[in-house]
């Protein structure tokens, strides 16, 4: 359902593009420095996560920007504490004179906690904050066929870490003698709104919708993770497992090899043992380390890979 391509190389800052299947719009994760990134894929954005605003995720915000001046609709941002200022600062540093109404709008969702965020509106020629609201229990990002959820990590600043879910699919076993017809959409429309006792006309007589859930199967929707920096700590692990257990894939940052493990340390990031470690804990079904430090050469980083497939294949 999701896929995600790494659209930066590996002398660049990290930048991922979803695309969701069935879905017209894709979505960018981090803004860092990203040729790959081409002007119809900003253009074709619905939405930006940003895990926090160190420079190598956030540099690039301003090109995405450039491509997306006269697509004249809505693109939401989601980030965490600071956000809203940080955008808003970027963009007023540009001179506007020249630009039309209603070019493109910004709606920058700040998150303050896990169940709270700001949100607020941004729109030329002026781009003041309009439209503030503070969000309680709501998810940051919800579409027809998936929404996203995160958790916020530490490193030394907040770091939010976004997991893409697509809905669960309510289906119908039909056997080899079994007729699909009517009955079949209106038992799974009675399974997903809980009408258990609506009269369902199945094989020429009327059933309850109950008696007929044994028929029903729910094939779950598929989940995309996207863990930026963050602590080796066993905070950051726990809440990685809360959210992460079981994903079907996830991209996770790997910044040092573990011969660096102290400089990872320092810079509260995770490194390969650790980042491997952690997702075979969550039984995630592909693991992908991302996000390497550019000091590493392109066999260092053939090896970082190699120890964090390592802790990951443990057995
Ligand atoms: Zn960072
Ligand atoms: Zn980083």
């Amino acid at each position: 359902m999701f896929t995600a391509e790494i659209k930066s190389k590996a002398n660049e800052d990290i930048c991922i593009l979803i695309k969701v299947e069935n879905h017209s719009y894709n979505y960018i994760c981090e803004c860092g420095e990203a040729k790959d990134l081409s002007v119809k894929e900003c253009q074709n954005t619905n939405a930006i996560f940003i895990s926090h605003t160190h420079i190598d995720h956030f540099v690039n915000f301003d090109t995405i920007l450039r491509h997306q001046i006269g697509i004249q609709r809505k693109v939401v941002i989601v980030g965490p504490m600071g956000i809203i200022d940080q955008v808003q600062h970027r963009i007023k540093s540009y001179n506007w004179n020249l630009i039309e109404e209603g070019s493109i709008t910004y709606e920058v969702r700040e998150i303050q906690s896990l169940n709270q965020f700001r949100t607020i509106t941004l729109e030329p020629p002026l781009w003041e904050k309009q439209n503030e609201q503070t969000i309680n229990n709501s998810p940051i990002f919800v579409k027809k066929n998936f929404k996203v959820e995160y958790e916020i990590l530490d490193h030394k600043t907040d770091s939010i870490a976004y997991l893409f879910k697509g809905n669960n699919k309510t289906k119908i076993k039909l056997t080899s003698e079994m007729k699909g017809g009517k009955w079949a959409g209106d038992l799974i429309r009675a399974y997903n709104t809980k009408s258990n006792n609506q009269i369902i006309n199945y094989e020429g007589g009327n059933v309850k919708a109950k008696e007929l859930y044994h028929l029903i199967n729910i094939e779950k929707g598929k989940s995309l993770g996207l863990i930026m920096d963050h602590a080796a700590n066993d905070s950051n692990h726990n809440l990685i497992l809360r959210k992460f257990e079981a994903c079907d894939k996830v991209l996770i940052e790997c910044f040092y090899k573990n011969e660096d493990k102290e400089l990872a340390i320092k810079n509260a990031h995770s490194y390969a043992a650790k980042s491997g470690e952690i997702m075979k804990r969550c039984k995630v079904k592909q693991a992908i380390p991302v996000h390497f430090s550019r000091k590493y050469k392109e066999d260092e980083i053939e090896e970082l890979v190699k120890q964090f497939e390592f802790a990951n294949n443990k057995p």
